[in-house]
């Protein structure tokens, strides 16, 4: 056998694991973070029309022009960021392409980049197929980030941070102060800010601040966002990128080589919702998300969990320390098979399990009823 099977010494992703576990014990799954609601109209009618009228074909490497124009619009009016589509934009399979191609674009082996602990799964993975070193810098849930175990992470070796803001899977909303400090050791050691800001709409407390924004990073940020979340669309892997012109033309290569371009007719359709549905989208988008989380974070505080609200994304940490004495992914593997429930624990959003950790992630994304049935399972959770 002389085939090489690189591993690079990463294990498979726990959430994904834990959709399998639910399906095969038929489980609720609050684990991975997919809605169970419609993808709104407007852009389903949009990729039909286009999948009938033979939008089948390539798009243009770098994404459809219909929708690197609406995108570069609507920067501008959600953030006043001027954005040229022409060498600015890049349209990928999702933003975990975003992310991995955007690494791979920047990172050279040997660099280092500064990842905020708790983190989403992919970073640590995605730093490592770049031959790069993941640095990780926690910040206590429901603190405000240490800015000086931050400084002491960067070094002349640091290539980029990753700012995911609105954060999976904390919910924390990273402040202007955060994202000053953030911003002044970019500048200071000459490093790119990568942000992952896919839950960018769904911000329930505070306000959602790209760091492009801030004065001296517009050219050192590679902003990443995606259609997945805003527009209940994780099936169809449309992800976008904002960075300067030098670093477009770098992520561009990768991505050509890495998937070519992402799905045609699916860019027309994200490019119609981005079109045609206003602000009263965004507020009904939110407003619904709302109330998951008060029916899902008063469900487990009732259920006996502990939990402090997100003022962002998705998902909530909660702790069970008061449930059950197994550890977080023996109780997650418990919970799917014996209530039918599925969550991730959270030991897997840190780069070395906490010895004692307590934690498993929600996902509420799913509509009332469903949250309510997983808080009807999840309340005989104590007398078990
Ligand atoms: N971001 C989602 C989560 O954290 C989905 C992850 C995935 O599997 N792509 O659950």
């Amino acid at each position: 056998m002389n085939t090489a099977i690189r591993t690079h010494g990463f294990s498979e992703s726990v959430i994904r694991g834990m959709t399998r576990l639910a399906n095969e014990h038929d489980a609720i799954n609050l684990a991975q973070g997919f809605p169970n609601f419609a993808t709104p109209e407007v852009l389903k009618e949009a990729a039909v029309t286009a999948i009938r009228e033979d939008v089948n074909q390539y798009a243009i490497t770098w994404g459809a022009q219909r929708l690197r124009d609406i995108l570069s619009r609507k920067y501008w009016d959600w953030y006043g960021m001027d954005v040229d589509p022409a060498t600015e934009i890049t349209i990928t399979c999702g933003s975990t392409e975003a992310m991995a191609a955007t690494l791979l674009a920047i990172a050279n082996p040997g660099d280092e980049v500064i990842v905020f602990e708790p983190f989403y799964e992919n970073y640590g993975p995605d730093t490592i197929l770049c031959d790069a070193m993941p640095v990780y810098v926690p910040i206590a849930l429901g603190q405000e980030l240490d800015t000086d175990q931050l400084t002491a992470a960067f070094s002349a070796r640091t290539r980029a941070i990753v700012v995911n803001t609105p954060n999976n899977p904390t919910g924390k909303v990273f402040t202007s102060i955060e994202l000053e400090a953030i911003a002044d050791l970019c500048q200071r050691y000459d490093a790119y800010a990568v942000t992952d800001e896919i839950y960018e709409h769904i911000v329930y407390e505070g306000r959602h601040i790209p760091i492009a924004t801030l004065p001296g990073m517009r050219d050192r940020t590679i902003t990443i966002s995606g259609a997945s979340k805003t527009f209940s669309a994780t099936g169809w892997r449309v992800g976008t990128i904002i960075a300067p012109p030098p670093v477009t033309s770098a992520i561009r290569k990768v991505h050509d080589f890495l998937t070519v371009g992402a799905p045609a007719p699916l860019q027309e359709g994200v490019a119609a919702g981005l079109e045609q549905l206003g602000t009263d989208y965004y507020a009904t988008l939110l407003a619904d998300y709302r109330v998951r989380r008060n029916v899902i974070c008063r469900g487990l505080a009732a259920a006996g969990f502990r939990c402090n609200p997100p003022a962002g994304s998705y998902y909530v940490l909660a702790d069970f320390s008061d449930l059950s004495d197994l550890p977080d992914d023996q109780f997650s593997v418990w919970l799917t098979k014996e209530k039918g429930v599925a969550v991730v624990p959270g030991s897997s959003f840190y780069s070395s399990a906490p010895l004692e950790c307590k934690l498993i992630r929600f996902a509420f994304c799913k509509t009332v009823d469903v949250l309510e049935e997983a808080v009807a399972r999840l309340m005989t959770t104590r007398s078990a």
